[in-house]
């Protein structure tokens, strides 16, 4: 391979890898949402040899890995093709990404219309590199959170339709091979009528095309996957959306385990695990009571080049002391959480910004604390403030 690091990347990739403050970062995105158990640890493998030994699960329901040396992280391309862990072609994973609900089963309207989406990804015009497919078509949308462009779901009538994100209502279809046209139709609208300079379709101020009318409301949504035992098996937070490769492995020795689904809610579907096949592990928790997997912490230092201050351990701190949400940011910028929380520290010059009710970058109510300046504080606060 000849392929060279691209560094600072702005939709980072396994073939477009971002540099940040502890070397490359470098995602994966599962295939249908779902890694034989062979590829998890080929992944769990690929993170201790090449990179921090941490695997993180993104919003988006794809596995990353960080701290990839520039020198090593051909090798670990290599590494990835060989386990079809990503694509041996990098303008393959230019191709937008689609997210399907991970409760599919095979044969489903879900599965047939990934297979079908992804024969033909190659019809559709280069997209804005954010954006993606919601395939969500379970009796009801559980990916209505979940960053994407346009969605296949279901009416509370049971019938399919396709909607464009921003939209509250989707265009009627009569079967998967007519909402997976009318997909690929959408993209070319998308582009045609200007939607690049938007950027995303929820942003895409413009009315739908007369062939598309938006006419029907998607069913009621439903419920994320629950943390513990599953029909197929068990499910598992990842706190701050982080596991460690070697207790992941962990989880996935038992000999009935074959897959694991990833979600875009920082759970894992492990398939086969049973009650008492693996203790849950403190990094690997399935108790809802977990208050860790309610708050939201980026990397920080020194894992990112834009943080003066560390995060996770301040995040791990905090846990079980308040009772709203939670966000601790590296910096203003806020990548792991976009909505204001209850309580949001930032970091700015070595020190943390304490902002009450707001994102990473809105007004402080106090500035520069140090950590154990922020718990004195908080213990001066009305407790219903937070
Ligand atoms: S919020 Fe700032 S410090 Fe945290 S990951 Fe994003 S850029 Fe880095």
């Amino acid at each position: 391979m000849t392929h060279e690091v691209r560094i600072k990347g702005w939709c980072p990739g396994a073939w477009h890898p971002m540099a940040t403050g502890d070397g490359l970062l470098v995602r994966v995105r599962p295939r249908l949402g779902r890694l034989s158990r062979a590829q998890v640890l080929a992944l769990c493998d690929a993170a201790e040899t090449f990179g921090s030994g941490l695997l993180e699960l993104t919003s988006r329901a794809n596995l990353q890995l960080r701290g990839v040396s520039e020198a090593g992280w051909l090798k670990l391309m290599a590494f990835l093709v060989e386990h079809r862990l990503v694509a041996a072609e990098p303008h393959d994973e230019r191709h937008p990404p689609l997210l399907l609900a991970p409760e599919w089963q095979a044969g489903d309207a879900t599965q047939q219309a990934a297979h079908r989406l992804q024969a033909r990804l190659a019809e559709m015009p280069p997209l804005p590199a954010k954006m993606g497919f919601a395939l969500d078509a379970g009796d009801a949308p559980v990916l209505g959170e979940a960053s994407a462009d346009f969605r296949l779901e279901r009416a509370a009538s049971g019938g399919l339709l396709v909607r464009a994100d921003g939209r509250a209502r989707g265009t009627p279809v009569a079967s998967v091979d007519v909402a997976v046209a009318l997909l690929v139709r959408l993209t070319h609208w998308f582009v045609d009528s200007g939607g690049r300079d938007a950027g995303r379709m929820a942003r895409h101020a413009v009315a739908l095309p007369d062939w598309a009318p938006a006419t029907v409301r998607p069913a009621a949504p439903g419920a994320w996957l629950a943390l513990g035992q599953h029909p197929r098996g068990r499910v598992f937070g990842l706190p701050f959306g982080r596991v460690p490769a070697r207790v992941l492995r962990d989880a996935i020795a038992p000999a009935g385990v074959t897959a694991v689904r990833v979600t875009p809610w920082r759970r894992l579907l492990v398939e086969g695990a049973e009650k008492g096949d693996t203790p849950p592990a403190d990094d690997l928790p399935d108790d809802e009571r977990d208050t860790r997997l309610r708050m939201d912490a980026c990397p920080g230092a020194p894992h990112c080049a834009q943080a003066s201050v560390p995060t996770l351990a301040l995040a791990d701190r905090l846990s079980g002391l308040i009772e709203g949400t939670v966000h601790v940011s590296g910096c203003a910028k806020g990548c792991a959480r976009q909505q204001p929380a209850t309580l949001c520290l930032t970091g700015r010059a070595g020190r943390y910004d304490l902002i009450l009710g707001g994102r990473a970058d809105d007004t402080p109510a106090a500035t520069g604390l140090g950590e154990s300046d922020l718990l004195a504080y908080l213990e001066t606060l009305d407790a219903s403030r937070l």
